[in-house]
């Protein structure tokens, strides 16, 4: 059997991630700050599937809190085949008002929790010469984008990151990649001017966190052997 680990899997696109791996094969473990309404239904989508579902609860900022949540699971049968990165949030403001903690707490989130909860898992992968990565970046990270600079960088970051790891782990069959996704319709994109954003994207519409999780699903099966080190974008031509 294979396992996904996905964290900041039970809401969003980590959820739409959750279902569809598990509709792949995949039995199920996510990660949310706090067990409320969004792991039940997580958990009810996963079983729906007819796979197992474990809850962790772990906050990516807490490198201590991340480690011991995730020690169990860091080697033998019980690490997993695939580990997707996907917590993310933004704290948007023109880069002249900035202050320090809306910087701080998109990079502590965006790129200390891909060091706090990946890294961990990296050397168990390599002895077992087999494992995919996969971090959700971003649009942003990939274009830059107005207002963002502080999670902009984060992302570019996230992509930085995937590109070096994958040159370090490729000959031990590690392979990692990222998903750069537009602009989806989710929690963090329900106040944007959306009026403002459709004539920028060539499709003219958000994108669904379905639409994100078919590119996690190619990339963590069986059709996805020779791809790492790279970035799909799932944009609808907001990026070209
Ligand atoms: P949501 O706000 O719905 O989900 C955010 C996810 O991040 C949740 O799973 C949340 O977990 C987790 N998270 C946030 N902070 C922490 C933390 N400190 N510790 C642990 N988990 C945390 O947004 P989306 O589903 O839209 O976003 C998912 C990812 O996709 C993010 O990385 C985002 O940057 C990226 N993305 C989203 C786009 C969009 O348009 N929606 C576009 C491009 C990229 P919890 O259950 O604890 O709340």
């Amino acid at each position: 059997m294979t396992t996904a680990l996905i964290i900041g899997g039970c809401k969003g696109i980590g959820r739409a991630i959750a279902q569809r791996l598990a509709k792949d094969g995949f039995d199920i473990l996510a990660t949310s700050r706090k067990t409320s309404p969004d792991v039940t239904q997580t958990e009810q989508l996963v079983r729906e599937q007819g796979r197992n579902f474990l809850f962790l609860q772990l906050d990516v900022t807490d490198a201590a809190d991340a480690k011991s949540v995730l020690s169990p699971y860091l080697e033998g049968d019980s690490l997993p085949d695939v580990i997707i990165y996907n917590a993310g949030i933004a704290r948007d403001n023109l880069f002249a008002f900035m202050d320090a903690r809306e910087w701080d707490d998109v990079m502590r989130t965006n790129l200390q929790g891909f060091f706090n909860t990946v890294q961990p898992f990296v050397f168990g992968m390599l002895a077992r010469r087999r494992g995919r990565i996969i971090a959700i970046s971003s649009a942003s990270g990939q274009a830059g984008q107005a207002g963002q600079v502080n999670y902009s960088a984060s992302k570019a970051a996230l992509i930085g990151a995937i590109k070096a790891l994958a040159r370090e782990v490729g000959k031990k069959g590690v392979l990692v990649n990222a998903v750069a996704p537009g602009v989806i319709d989710t929690e963090m994109t329900k106040e944007l001017p959306k009026e403002q954003i459709l004539p920028l994207i060539p499709l003219r519409r958000y994108g669904n966190s379905a639409e994100v999780a078919s590119v996690v699903s190619f990339l963590a099966g069986a059709d996805a052997t020779y791809i790492t080190g790279q970035v799909i974008a799932v944009n609808g031509g907001l990026v070209i």
